[in-house]
């Protein structure tokens, strides 16, 4: 049996970095990765944004691949804050990261954009064709910036590499996918720097929590702004299988959208809906919810198609919404503990 060939998993610490161990570990599904070793770095490992840190994990580890998914990542609030420390620190990660896969030969590349960093003014679903066709909305212009530059550092590898690989061997791929909202275990539950699942699925834990400790049988959920702007959540476990599947077959240097159909997205309301029934099921609480319209909506769309991943994969299967947060909410209860929050 030769040796594995080993894929580093950057951000391997993170809500898509366990999603992405999980699936390569559960029996039902780890078949199809038993030539592959993985490596699930976190922070500890190395500060990606320093280069020298950067160069020593991949000295140590020696990846043929590389999942890169390590980012300073957060929710509305979190970027409205810090729009300078997203762009910066986004910026370092991405150019180190890339520029060590092209220093140590790495095979394929497959780095991660996210659907809200497509310019605001558009027409819609978008597609994957209008990544730089103009400003990003403004509340998270950084982080949008920053991942807009590892499309351009893929097409400048990709241009470098025709033009300096030796005849008869391959070329590096280095590519992209764009998830949506994604939720799921392992995300981070801070209330100020989570996205909107987890922030609500931490103020309903706490709710309910807080109705058992009174003896009382209801509870209220505050849910940030209208609860009008609408949503395209995606599992991290599919999103998962979807960015193996883009590691191990597709072969496009151009992103690709990895995301439920437009006919799946909701509302902020009808997500925190779901997430109150969650609760319900689980602890005989009944959650109702109230909006907090001093807080900001943020875009309020940014529907996006899924037409070329149903080119290549037709028949794949997305876990309905409702039993995604059915088990996220279930893994909180078991994990409250430990949970980022
Ligand atoms: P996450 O749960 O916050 O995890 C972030 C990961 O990045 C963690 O493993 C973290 O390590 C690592 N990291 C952060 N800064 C680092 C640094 N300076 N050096 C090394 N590692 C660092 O994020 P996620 O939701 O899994 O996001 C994964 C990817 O998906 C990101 O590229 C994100 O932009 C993209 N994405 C996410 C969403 C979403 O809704 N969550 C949507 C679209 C796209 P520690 O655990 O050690 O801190
Ligand atoms: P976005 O999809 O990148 O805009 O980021 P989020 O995942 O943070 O979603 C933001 C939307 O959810 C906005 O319309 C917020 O007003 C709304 N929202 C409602 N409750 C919460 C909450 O507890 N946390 C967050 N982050 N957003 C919330």
């Amino acid at each position: 049996m030769g040796t594995k060939e080993i894929i580093l998993v950057t951000g391997g610490s993170g809500l898509v970095g366990q999603a992405i161990r999980s699936v390569t570990e559960d029996s039902n599904t780890n078949e199809a990765y038993q030539n592959y070793s993985f490596y699930f770095a976190s922070s500890k490992d190395a500060d990606l944004s320093q280069l020298e840190q950067t160069r020593k994990l991949f000295e140590r580890v020696q990846p043929s691949y590389v999942i890169h998914l390590a980012a300073m990542v957060g929710g509305l609030f979190r970027n409205l804050k810090y729009n300078l420390e997203f762009l910066r620190t986004n910026l370092a990660i991405n150019d180190n990261v890339l520029l060590m896969a092209k220093e140590f030969k790495v095979k394929k590349c497959v780095s991660c954009l996210s659907t809200c960093i497509f310019p605001d003014k558009t027409t819609y679903p978008i597609d994957e064709t209008m990544v730089h066709l103009g400003p990003p909305h403004n509340s998270n212009f950084g982080y949008s910036h920053a991942k807009r530059m590892i499309d351009v550092l893929n097409h400048a590898y990709s241009d470098h590499f025709k033009s300096t690989v030796n005849v008869g061997e391959k070329v590096p791929l280095f590519t992209s996918v764009i998830p949506t909202n994604v939720y799921g275990a392992y995300d981070n539950f801070n209330l100020e720097d989570s996205h909107v699942i987890p922030g609500l699925i931490f103020k309903a834990y706490q709710a309910a929590h807080d109705a058992k400790e009174k003896g009382i049988e209801h509870a209220k959920l505050n849910v940030f702004g209208t609860g009008r702007p609408r949503r395209q959540f995606i599992y991290s476990k599919d999103l998962a299988r979807l960015i193996l599947w883009t590691l191990t077959d597709y072969e496009e240097v151009e992103p690709i959208i990895l995301s439920v159909g437009e006919e799946d997205e909701i509302s902020i309301g009808e997500a925190a809906q779901l997430v109150a029934d969650a609760f319900t099921q689980e602890t005989s609480i009944k959650i109702e919810l109230e909006y907090d319209q001093s807080f900001s909506d943020g875009q309020f769309k940014k529907t996006a198609s899924n037409f070329k991943l149903r080119q290549y994969l037709p028949k794949f299967e997305f876990t309905p919404i409702e039993i995604g947060i059915r088990e996220t909410v279930r893994w909180v209860i078991a994990n409250y503990d430990s949970i980022r929050k």
